[in-house]
C-alpha cells in the first residue's frame, strides 16, 4: 500500500514536471523565432543609413550571430559578412526574402541553408543609396538548437525529479501511515459487523470528506446494528411462540438436518436439538418413511400415528424458500391421545345406548304394530297408535344406523371381498325408492359402470344414502344424474341431483352424526341424520375419498372415489 502511493506519487510529478518542460520549451522556442524577427528587423533599420551612406563602411562591420549580405539590383552578391570569397554565391533574385524586398513587402523569411547545413531566418530591405545606386541588404540569423535548451532542462529536471521524489517519499510515507491506520479501523468495525457484533463500532477521522463517509457508515452501522436487533427480537419472540406450542414442530432443510425444534417435539424425539439429522432422532423406521413420504406428497393431509404410547396426528409438507430453489419441510405434531380415547368412550356409550335401545324398541315397534291391527281405523285411539308406530319404526331405523356406525368405528365390520358392479347397485337402491320418485316425478340417469372389489352390504349402504339424499332433497320433476367410471385402479362414482342445493356454511358439518340443515324435512322423508355420517365411515374404511360440492336451489354434486382392490 505505501509502496504503492509513493510510486503513485512520483510518477504523477514526473509526469507534471515533463509536461512542463515540454511546454515551456514550446513557448521558448516560439518566443525565440519572435526575437530573432524583431532583432534582425532593427538590425537592419539600424544598418540602412550607414548602407544608404557608403556600401564599403560595411567592411569593417562585424555583428555577432548575425550575417550580412549585400544583393544588387541583379541579384549579385556584392559583399556577405560570413565569407570574402562571396563571388562564389550564386544569383539570390529567386529568394524568397529577396523577392519580398523587391515587391516592396519586407518579410522574415525561415529556409534551411545548404551552405550552412541548418535553419536561418532572413529578413532583406531595398535601401537607395546617396550615390544613386539601389541594393538589397539582407540580414540572417541562425535558429538556435533545441538541445540548447533541453541540455540544461534535462539537468534541472533531473534534479527536480529527486527533490519530488523525496519529498513524494516522506509525503506518501505520511499519508499512508494516516490512511492505513483509517483503513486498518475501518476493517476492524467492518469485521466486527460481520461476526454480528455491532457494539462499539465507530468509525474516526480528522479529515472532512472521510469524516463525512464515516458518519454516513457509522449511520449505516446504527441502522443495521437496529434492525439486526429487531430481527432478533422478532426471532426470539417466534421462537419462544414456537416453544409454548402445545403441537410438536419440527423444521428441516433440504439434507434431512432439523433447522428448529420446539420443546415438544424435542421431547418426543429423546431430547433432539437443532442439526441433529431427522433420520437419527426417529428411530421408528415406519414413522420416518410415512414423514418424508408426506414431505415429498403434494398434499398436506393428516396422517394418525401410534408412537410412545401416544396417538399422533402428524401434518408434514414443504415450503420454498423466497425465490430460491431451497426448501424447508415443516413437521407438525399433535398429541390426539384424550381426544382419541374421549371418541372411543364417546363410540362405546354410542354403541351400547344403541344395543340397550334396540330391544324395547323393537317390542314396541312389535306391540304398537299388533295393537294398530286390532284397532279401529275410526277410533279416537288409532291416531295415536298410528303415531307411536311410525316413531318406533324411525326409532328403530335410528338405533340401527346408529350400531352401523359403531360397527364401522371399531371396524368390526364384515369385509367380505366380492366383485361389485356399482351400476347394478344403483339400480337396486334406486328401485326402492320407487314410490318417492313418482311422487316427485324424479328422473334417474345412469351412466357407465364402475367395478370394485368390496363388501356388497357396505357398498350397498353408501351408495343408497347418496341416493336416497338426491332423492329426498330433490325439487317435484327434479332429476338425479349418477355417472360411474372406471379409471385405472379407481372406481369413481358422481351423483348429482337438482335439488334444493346445501348453504356453504352447512357443508362442512354435513358429514357430523345428527347433524341436518333442515330438521323437520329430514324427519318428513325418514331421515335419521346418520346418512352422510355412514358414508364417511365407509368410504374411509375402503381408503377412498369423497368430495360434496353444493350450490343452494341449484343441486348438490357428491364424488365418492373407491379403490378397485381393498387396501389394508
Ligand atoms: P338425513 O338422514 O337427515 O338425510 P344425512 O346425514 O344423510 O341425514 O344428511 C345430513 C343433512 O345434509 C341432511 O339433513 C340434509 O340437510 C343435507 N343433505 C344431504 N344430502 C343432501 C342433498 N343431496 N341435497 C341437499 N341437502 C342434502
Amino acid at each position: 500500500m505505501k509502496r504503492k502511493i509513493i510510486l503513485q506519487s512520483f510518477l504523477i510529478s514526473l509526469f507534471t514536471l515533463t509536461a512542463l518542460f515540454i511546454a515551456s520549451i514550446i513557448a521558448f522556442y516560439s518566443s525565440q523565432a519572435n526575437n530573432i524577427k524583431d532583432t534582425l528587423i532593427e538590425l537592419t533599420a539600424t544598418l540602412e543609413p550607414v548602407v544608404k551612406k557608403d556600401v564599403s563602411l560595411l567592411d569593417d562591420l562585424s555583428l555577432e550571430n548575425t550575417r550580412i549580405t549585400i544583393v544588387d539590383m541583379q541579384g549579385n552578391v556584392v559583399f556577405d559578412s560570413s565569407t570574402d570569397n562571396y563571388q562564389i554565391f550564386d544569383n539570390h533574385l529567386d529568394r524568397e526574402e529577396i523577392v519580398n524586398a523587391m515587391n516592396g513587402s519586407p518579410a522574415v523569411v525561415k529556409r534551411y541553408s545548404q551552405s550552412l547545413g541548418c535553419n536561418m531566418y532572413y529578413y532583406a530591405k531595398l535601401v537607395n543609396c546617396d550615390n544613386g545606386e539601389t541594393y538589397i541588404v539582407r540580414l540572417a540569423q541562425k535558429e538556435k538548437d533545441i538541445w540548447t535548451y533541453t541540455g540544461l532542462g534535462i539537468f534541472l529536471i533531473a534534479i527536480t525529479i529527486i527533490i519530488s521524489l523525496v519529498v513524494s517519499y516522506l509525503f506518501a510515507s505520511k499519508l499512508s501511515a494516516k490512511v492505513t491506520n483509517q483503513l486498518t479501523s475501518l476493517r476492524d468495525g467492518l469485521r466486527n459487523i460481520n461476526s454480528g457484533d455491532y457494539d462499539n463500532v465507530t468509525f474516526q477521522t480528522n479529515n472532512a470528506l472521510n469524516l463525512s463517509i464515516l458518519n454516513e457508515m457509522n449511520e449505516l452501522v446504527k441502522n443495521l446494528q437496529d434492525n439486526y436487533n429487531n430481527a432478533q427480537n422478532e426471532k426470539t419472540k417466534l421462537y419462544n411462540i414456537i416453544d409454548n406450542m402445545t403441537q410438536g414442530v419440527i423444521v428441516v432443510n433440504s439434507i434431512g438436518e432439523i433447522v428448529l425444534i420446539n420443546n415438544v417435539a424435542s421431547l418426543l424425539f429423546g431430547n433432539a436439538q437443532p442439526k441433529n439429522l431427522l433420520s437419527g432422532i426417529i428411530s421408528d423406521k415406519k414413522l420416518y418413511e410415512l414423514i418424508t413420504k408426506a414431505l415429498n406428497s403434494e398434499q398436506k393431509e393428516a396422517f394418525a400415528y401410534t408412537f410412545a404410547d401416544k396417538e399422533l396426528k402428524i401434518t408434514a409438507f414443504d415450503i420454498l424458500i423466497n425465490n430460491s430453489n431451497d426448501f424447508l419441510g415443516i413437521i407438525l405434531i399433535s398429541d390426539v391421545t384424550k381426544e382419541k380415547e374421549l371418541s372411543k368412550q364417546k363410540s362405546i356409550f354410542f354403541a351400547n345406548a344403541s344395543h340397550e335401545l334396540k330391544t324395547p324398541l323393537t317390542s314396541v315397534q312389535g306391540l304398537s304394530e299388533s295393537l294398530l291391527a286390532r284397532t279401529d281405523d275410526n277410533s279416537p285411539s288409532y291416531k295415536y297408535l298410528k303415531r307411536i308406530y311410525t316413531e318406533s319404526i324411525r326409532l328403530h331405523n335410528i338405533v340401527m344406523d346408529m350400531l352401523y356406525i359403531s360397527k364401522l368405528e371399531g371396524k368390526s365390520i364384515d369385509k367380505n371381498h366380492e366383485n361389485i358392479s356399482i351400476a347394478k347397485l344403483c339400480e337396486d337402491s334406486y328401485l326402492s325408492y320407487g314410490k318417492e320418485i313418482e311422487q316427485k316425478g324424479i328422473t334417474i340417469n345412469i351412466q357407465g359402470d364402475a367395478h370394485m372389489v368390496g363388501d356388497v352390504h357396505n357398498i350397498y349402504e353408501c351408495i343408497t344414502n347418496l341416493i336416497g339424499n338426491a332423492i329426498h332433497y330433490n325439487k317435484q320433476n327434479g332429476s338425479v344424474d349418477i355417472k360411474l367410471f372406471d379409471e385405472d385402479d379407481k372406481a369413481r362414482i358422481i351423483i348429482s341431483d337438482t335439488g334444493i342445493g346445501i348453504a356453504p356454511q352447512h357443508l362442512p358439518h354435513i358429514c357430523e352424526r345428527f347433524y341436518r340443515v333442515d330438521k323437520s324435512r329430514s324427519k318428513s322423508t325418514g331421515g335419521t341424520g346418520l346418512g352422510l355420517a355412514i358414508v364417511k365411515h365407509i368410504v374411509a374404511l375402503y381408503n377412498g375419498t369423497l368430495d360434496i360440492k353444493s350450490t343452494l336451489d341449484a343441486g348438490t354434486t357428491i364424488t365418492v372415489v373407491f379403490p378397485k382392490e381393498p387396501i389394508d
